[in-house]
């Protein structure tokens, strides 16, 4: 046995920082790693990804912890965190920005700010730019600049070589193409572990947000409304309305020009049904990122979450069914959360990235969350009942909202994509060192 050594910050079953070391977001799901090797530098990654191929233990990477199915943990396995690894450079030249895989999308957002520029990405602080940039990424500046995958230049990403080994190699348009597009939409955990982005940055000052509130006699207008205007207004405006079972429903956007046209492009929602509270304002970028981040989305909590696609504005029928599902949720923290998609996303063809839903409408999730476990059941219950429910109207899943639930989740995160992204792992990882339940196979395990 080659005697390669596991080197970082190492944490095991019996290290007093285990507990807290351990756990995910998701606290419905529990996993007892024995090992978890926190690297510091691109070097202890691929010491740690030799390691666990020299002693055939089982391993998963992790970064931000926000895996809804808890898929960066491993029960006896190693875990490869990146998190520590959150070096962040800006290079006003090039317009790009270097960031090391274990960087939050807070930290990120904030140290770009500080040089007025931003890469589109999702909105709570705490989630890993590593997990959702290479599952796709979407928030507030989705419309107007794309995906946050989109915006890659290059990636730096530690792979399995020959039976035992590791090495780093980059993935851009010129180098390693295939890889390059795989890793734009084709989900964190699948090919190799990823040590660094380089983004292509925006300039950003001053933005316009807007939030609207209705009671819930307004439920079927106000969403009939909002769906047949977000996804096709204005591309400098991405919105979001949210359904709550407490009974309210709330649209609200960010927008990249003044007050004043935002209430002109606003206008649809704010002729539908009785408003209960209307805000425009202008405020400096950063402000918006904070609005945005709902504080209770970086908490540690047991929840259950799926999500699907809307491809053609819903039915009246579909609509009602949402609310009957909201009328009868487990508790009144459940949601249906919606964001607008379309502009920038749709200027690239499904196959252009691993991203496949370009062509949708609307990403939709269904979120519950609970605080003790006998409600577990039904929970779940419920969100499956509400995707099923919602079938008919509905396509696939985002494959970073990933639902152990969906039997066909290849044809669900990846539709047409998922030969080549099988192809594409049989070049980089034909022995499946990088496997779990929902992971991409290659075409002959070796
Ligand atoms: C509260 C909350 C808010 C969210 N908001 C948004 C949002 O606004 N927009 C959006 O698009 N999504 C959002 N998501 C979904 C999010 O994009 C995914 O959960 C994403 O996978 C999280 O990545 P992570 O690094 O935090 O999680 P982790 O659990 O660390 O990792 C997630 C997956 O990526 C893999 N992975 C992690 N790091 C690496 C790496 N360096 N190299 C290779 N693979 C890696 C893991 O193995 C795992 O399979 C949200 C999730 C939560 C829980």
């Amino acid at each position: 046995m080659s005697g390669t050594r596991l080197t970082g910050r190492i944490v095991i079953p019996g290290s007093p920082s285990y507990r807290q070391d351990r756990q995910n977001l998701n606290l419905s799901i529990q996993k007892y790693p024995c090992i978890i090797v926190f690297c510091q530098n691109r070097c202890d990654v691929k010491n740690a990804l030799k390691w666990a191929r020299e002693h055939k233990t089982p391993f998963r990477v992790r970064s931000g912890r926000h895996s809804y199915e808890n898929f960066s943990l491993v029960n006896r396995g190693l875990i490869i965190d990146v998190s520590e690894m959150k070096g962040i450079v800006y290079d006003p030249q090039k317009q790009m920005a270097y960031i090391q895989a274990g960087a939050e999308l807070g930290m990120v957002y904030q140290q770009l700010w500080d040089n007025r520029v931003t890469i589109p990405a999702g909105t709570s602080s705490s989630v890993g730019l590593s997990g959702l940039a290479l599952g796709g990424g979407i928030g507030m500046l989705t419309r107007a600049f794309g995906l946050t995958c989109d915006s890659i230049e290059e990636i730096e990403i530690v792979i399995p070589c020959e039976t035992r080994g590791a090495k780093v190699i980059c993935a851009s348009q010129t180098k390693n193409p295939d890889l390059f597009w795989a890793c734009r939409g084709g989900g964190g955990g699948n090919f190799g572990i990823a040590t660094a982005f380089k983004f292509r940055v925006y300039p950003v000052a001053n933005v316009s947000i807007f939030s609207i509130t209705w009671n819930w006699e307004d439920f079927h207008a106000s969403y009939n409304s909002w769906q047949k205007w977000a996804p096709f207004t204005d591309k400098r405006l991405t919105s979001q309305i949210e359904l709550f079972a407490s009974g309210t429903i709330t649209a609200s956007g960010e927008f990249l020009g003044s007050p004043k046209e935002l209430q002109k492009v606003i206008k649809p929602l704010l002729e539908t049904g009785t408003p209960l509270n209307v805000m425009i304002q202008s405020i400096p970028y950063i402000e918006a990122v904070h609005f945005f981040n709902s504080p209770g989305g970086n908490r540690p909590v047991s929840f259950k979450r799926s999500g699907s696609f809307v491809y053609e504005p819903l039915p009246d029928k579909a609509i009602e069914t949402m609310k009957q599902f909201l009328e009868n949720a487990p508790n009144q923290q459940t949601t249906i959360w919606q964001q607008a998609l379309g502009g920038a996303v749709m200027e690239y063809a499904p196959k252009e990235t691993a991203f496949f839903h370009r062509k949708a409408i609307i990403a939709q999730e269904y979120n519950t969350s609970w605080m003790c476990k006998e409600q577990k059941q039904e929970n779940i219950n419920w969100v499956e009942g509400v995707r099923n429910a919602m079938k008919p109207y509905t396509k696939g899943d985002y494959v970073n909202w990933p639902d152990r639930a969906i039997k066909k989740w290849p044809c669900a995160y990846y539709g047409s994509n998922y030969k080549r992204l099988r192809k594409v792992k049989t070049a980089y990882d034909p022995y499946n060192v990088f496997c779990f339940s929902q992971s991409i196979r290659p075409y002959w395990p070796l």
